[in-house]
């Protein structure tokens, strides 16, 4: 989201006095004729992934991604469907948690992170249960209506999917005020849950702050796991972009996704990967039914 919410909705709720960023944060270059960044789809998510520093500055593009990403980006998509279908039926995740079926074809190139911000705790300190099921905010009834992004991802790893993965949806600037109408369905988008607070150096009524470490591992997991459903139906892997890049150098950005361990995210990733393609195999079999006896 931005240095306020990201959510229009959330501005109604709680009282804000917005400060605009620095314009000196420049863009990724992009192509209006490709419609897409400049660059190979790995040095497009090396710019796209920057780190992002409170109030949305933006740190230098990096010169590696952590494995797996820098061997992926790009690349087609291995895994086999039915395994991946396997995994899915093994661990009940519906289709309206993923946004559809995987034998979906995605157009989308880019596969946004963003944080919601919300709520903002301002001068207070952060609950200490917001990682459990008793946050209110971890509700996802709350988030199935917000027509803000594709998915919403809480801090127990459950995700909704207010649209499909192939709904043409937009939710950054880049989209809506610089690219306008041909960039509809260009971008997915992701957003996970967490709260903010105030920075008391920074201007009055500001959320600055984010939890640390931020998202938890199994927020990281499903996000994971919406990366592998989305690059399979687009067909190769998709570029991973945080919101603050991608409206980078537009005024009045956003400053989301805060303390995003892109690290700890791609561990998450292998992981899943390696968990997927052993779903089905016989020793994964033999291995379950031991365990049930
Ligand atoms: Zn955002």
């Amino acid at each position: 989201m931005r240095t306020r919410f990201c959510l229009g909705a959330f501005a109604l709720l709680f009282i804000f006095a917005p400060a605009h960023l620095p314009a000196a944060e420049t863009r990724c270059p992009f192509d209006e004729t490709k419609l897409e960044f400049v660059g190979s789809p790995l040095e497009q998510a090396k710019c796209l992934l920057r780190p992002v520093a409170e109030f949305g500055l933006l740190g230098q593009p990096l010169t590696t991604l952590p494995g797996p990403l820098e061997s992926l980006i790009g690349r087609p998509v291995t895994v086999n469907k039915e395994k991946l279908e396997h995994y899915l039926e093994q661990h009940a995740i519906q289709e309206t948690e993923i946004g559809g079926a995987i034998t979906n074809v995605l157009r989308a190139k880019y596969f946004v992170i963003h944080d919601v911000s919300a709520p903002n705790y301002h001068a207070q300190s952060f609950p200490t249960n917001i990682n459990d099921a008793d946050w209110k905010w971890n509700d996802l009834n709350r988030w199935r209506s917000n027509q803000a992004a594709h998915f919403f991802v809480n801090r127990l790893g459950q995700s909704v999917a207010p649209h499909t993965l192939t709904t043409p949806w937009r939710a950054t600037k880049l989209e809506s005020r610089v690219l306008g109408e041909k960039s509809r369905g260009l971008f997915v988008h992701t957003e996970l849950i967490q709260p903010r607070r105030a920075d008391p150096q920074g201007h009055p009524g500001n959320d600055g702050i984010a939890p640390l470490p931020g998202f938890t591992e199994a927020q990281l997991d499903r996000l994971a796991l919406l990366y592998l459903v989305a690059s399979m139906e687009h067909g190769t892997w998709m570029v991973p972009a945080y919101h603050a890049a991608i409206d980078a150098g537009i005024p009045d950005g956003h400053d989301d996704p805060q303390n995003f361990d892109l690290t700890l995210w791609a561990n998450r990733l292998a992981a899943l990967l390696e968990t997927v393609r052993a779903e089905g195999d016989p020793l994964n079999q033999r291995n379950t039914d031991f365990n049930r006896r």
